[in-house]
């Protein structure tokens, strides 16, 4: 019922060479993948240039952070969601545990970018997730909590209509640890039956994709859980063949 949906974040990684050589392998072999909703998430500088060089019309492009404003001001080093609309953007991560933790992104800031970005009618993808050390002294399921609760104050339940949700426990990030496939399933289930406390139907329509360390050994797995909906890559989406693997298995 839910279409399965995989995006790679390629973080702050690549060059005009290897970007042109990654496009070139997805615009060769994306035509495999199908039923599935596929994006890629450059770096902002380079999202033209995968705009002008993507061929593959089963693949959309996002960006991986905008500012808080909307538009455009004296604001130096932003990009705003208008300027990532204008080259093409479909999509955005928002609150990746890297903005969290190496740029200070607090909950409310990420629920205003989510505010903007849906006003600007571009798809956050929401990132959430605990650290190790929450997730040992048993407070996951509250820190998850208390990220969605910041944005639903500001969006309401109803905008998560238009919202992917990626769930990245921190400490399976670029680490080669995955969270199991049922541990991983355990907090798809938890952030489902949360939102369907507030309203069953989006609930039930809501993309779920689960990030870190996604692999094309473990994707398949993973994304036969009743509640992950998909994946957010990162090290793996950085080659052609093992994003497409992975997306072949949603
Ligand atoms: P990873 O990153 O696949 O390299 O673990 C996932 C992410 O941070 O989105």
């Amino acid at each position: 019922m839910r279409k399965p949906f995989v995006a790679g974040n390629w973080k702050m990684h690549g060059s005009k060479t290897s970007i042109e050589s990654l496009v070139k392998g997805l615009n060769e072999q994306a035509s495999q993948v199908q039923n599935v909703d596929m994006a890629v998430c450059p770096p902002a500088v380079y999202i033209d240039f995968v705009k002008a060089n993507l061929t593959a019309d089963n693949i959309v492009v996002g960006a991986q952070n905008i500012a808080e404003e909307p538009v455009q001001g004296a604001f130096t080093g932003e990009t705003s969601v208008e300027m990532i609309k204008d080259l093409g953007c479909d999509y955005v991560i928002l609150g990746h545990s890297e903005r969290r933790a190496i740029y200070g992104e607090t909950d409310a800031q990420i629920a205003q970018k989510t505010k903007v970005a849906l006003a600007a009618g571009v798809t956050p993808i929401l990132c959430v997730g605990e650290t190790l050390e929450e997730r040992e002294s048993g407070v996951m399921e509250k820190v998850i909590s208390t990220q969605l609760d910041a944005v639903i104050k500001v969006v309401g339940i109803n905008a998560f209509e238009q919202i992917v949700i990626a769930y990245e426990p921190v400490w399976a990030i670029g680490t080669g640890k995955t969270a199991s496939p049922a541990q991983a399933q355990e907090v798809h289930a938890f952030i489902r039956d949360k939102l369907a406390r507030l309203n069953r139907a989006v609930a039930e329509e809501v993309i779920i994709q689960y990030g870190g360390s996604v692999k094309p050994d473990n994707a398949a797995e993973l994304f036969a859980q009743a509640d992950i909906d998909g994946g957010l890559i990162g090290g793996a989406s950085l080659n052609a063949e093992d994003f497409l693997a992975i997306c072949k298995a949603a």
